[in-house]
């Protein structure tokens, strides 16, 4: 068992108590992590605020931090990536591949420029706006994409001037705890943090006085508590949370194209991602060559341990999903659903749920209305492409959606009617750094990528110089 530790002011801070790590893949615990203590988690804000005094005004300082964290990482790919699949479950390259990206991603927003702004400057006044950053940011993340998701929040944070309290999801504390070590000697002390434990620790930091600012990531019944506690001093918080993304197949595509490209948007990471296809409606006349395409897709899928050579798919990351997963299926086929494959957790150890496509199901039934986060896929035929886009509509989800079509006008037409953060024409779930990411209704509050993300960890500071004289009044628009 390796030795994983919180960094706390640049340093590891001593283990006084641990919780257990699962591989999934195993149901085996295999580590154990720190519980950080409440006196922990106050040295570690208190680290924060008193690196941020000069973080934050040091822009050049803040990218050579960032490049090097970016080349750190990259020396350390492999080896954390390993960790992350023994403590997720996903495929082995998934893992690597996400801690590569996180490289990127503080390139990316090392090089961002964030623009002055002048909004008047003429013979009455001269008028700035500049984004000054918000403070310590208190980062609570989730297990699904522990490393991604982690540096979704650090690296902006960085570039806005930020300082970070970073906790991960007791499911999955390793590799973040290793991002932690991995920067100790890159970062200045008290910059980031790194601090794991149970539940309760993500209530402490947002209850917590010092951070201005919370970064969550997870479900939305946490999202909703996170928003009540960090309201009691007015914290600015950002909300990405989860997400039941319908897919509406036009009846201008060939079923057998749209079916292989959609099986890959609903099962990467065995479901569990915030913005993967969790609802296909076609049209009923397309369904059971849809159906027979995904089946054929779901039956060739290579589920294992996400370790070994060639696994396209690993198990589901802890227990109370896998279980949450079982039972969702379960209900489904009681109430007359069919399992058109699947159906059933995979014999042996480990918490494995076969690819499972689900027919003769709709609304009414936990899930098509909730999200699964799993490999289970309900398929939903409509008749009149206006009732698709209301079915798809009538949820308190709207994180993303897509629509598929040949037809690029229709298919904008109808893109334009989808209450969701985002939707994809022809594709599902791609995200890049210059497009805002946002959850509309319960699935979040803010947006993150690019400037968005710089937003989200700044406040603005208006500078009026005025040129009319100090005397003078000069009446405008809000008088
Ligand atoms: P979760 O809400 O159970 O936990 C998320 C984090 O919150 C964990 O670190 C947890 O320890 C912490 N936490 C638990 N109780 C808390 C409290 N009272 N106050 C503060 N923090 C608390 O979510 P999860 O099961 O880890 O993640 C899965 C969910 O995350 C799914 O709904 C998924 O859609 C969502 N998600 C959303 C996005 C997005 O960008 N929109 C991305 C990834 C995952």
């Amino acid at each position: 068992m390796g030795e994983y530790t919180m960094t706390i002011n640049g340093s590891a801070a001593e283990t006084l108590a641990t919780i257990d790590v699962v591989n999934p893949a195993t149901g085996q615990v295999f580590a154990k992590a720190p519980d950080c203590s409440r006196a922990q988690l106050d040295h570690a804000m208190k680290s924060a605020h008193k690196a941020f005094g000069s973080w934050k005004d040091d822009l050049a300082l803040r990218r050579d931090v960032m490049y090097a964290c970016a080349a750190a990482l990259e020396d350390a790919a492999e080896e954390m990536g390993r960790i992350a699949t023994m403590e997720q479950g996903f495929p082995l390259a998934m893992g690597v591949m996400g801690v590569r990206r996180s490289a990127e991603n503080f390139r990316y927003y090392a090089d961002l420029e964030t623009p002055r702004l002048v909004v008047q400057d003429d013979e009455n006044a001269l008028i700035e706006v500049v984004q000054v950053p918000l403070g310590v940011i208190a980062a609570i993340k989730p297990w699904n994409v522990p490393i991604g998701m982690a540096v979704n929040t650090v690296a902006p944070a960085f570039r806005a001037g930020c300082t970070v309290v970073l906790k991960p999801s007791p499911f999955t504390p390793l590799v973040t705890l290793m991002l932690g070590e991995v920067l100790r000697d890159v970062v200045p002390a008290g910059v980031l943090n790194v601090i794991s434990g149970a539940d309760p620790l993500g209530q402490w930091m947002t209850e917590h006085p010092v951070p201005r600012g919370v970064s969550f990531t997870g479900s939305i019944a946490t999202g909703k508590k996170v928003n009540v506690s960090a309201a009691s001093d007015l914290k600015r918080v950002l909300l990405e949370l989860g997400g039941n993304d319908p897919a509406i197949v036009l009846d201008d595509v060939d079923p057998v194209d749209v079916a292989d490209v959609l099986f890959g948007r609903a099962f990467m990471n065995a479901g569990q991602i915030c913005m993967a296809v969790k609802r296909v409606f076609v049209p009923e006349a397309m369904h059971d060559a849809i159906v027979a395409e995904l089946a054929v897709k779901a039956r060739a899928l290579k589920v294992g341990n996400g370790l070994d050579e060639g696994v396209e798919m690993g198990p589901l990351n802890n227990k109370p999903q896998f279980e949450r997963v079982s039972a969702l299926v379960a209900e489904a086929v009681e109430a007359g659903a069919t399992a058109v494959t699947g159906g059933a957790p995979l014999a042996g150890e480990g918490y494995f749920y076969a690819p499972t496509i689900l027919t003769g199901i709709a609304e009414g039934t936990r899930i098509v209305d909730e999200e699964q986060f799993g490999p289970a896929l309900p398929i939903l035929p409509y008749r009149d492409l206006n009732e698709a886009i209301e079915r798809a509509n009538a949820t308190t989800f709207g994180l993303g959606s897509s629509v598929w079509s040949n037809d690029p006008e229709r298919a904008h037409a109808v893109a334009e009617q989808l209450e969701a953060g985002t939707t994809w024409i022809n594709t599902h779930a791609m995200l890049g750094h210059v497009q805002p990411f946002v959850g509309r209704k319960w699935s979040g509050l803010g947006a993150e990528n690019g400037q968005y993300s710089i937003s989200a960890y700044t406040d603005l500071h208006t500078i009026y110089t005025s040129r009319a004289g100090a005397t003078t009044y000069v009446p405008n628009s809000t008088d």
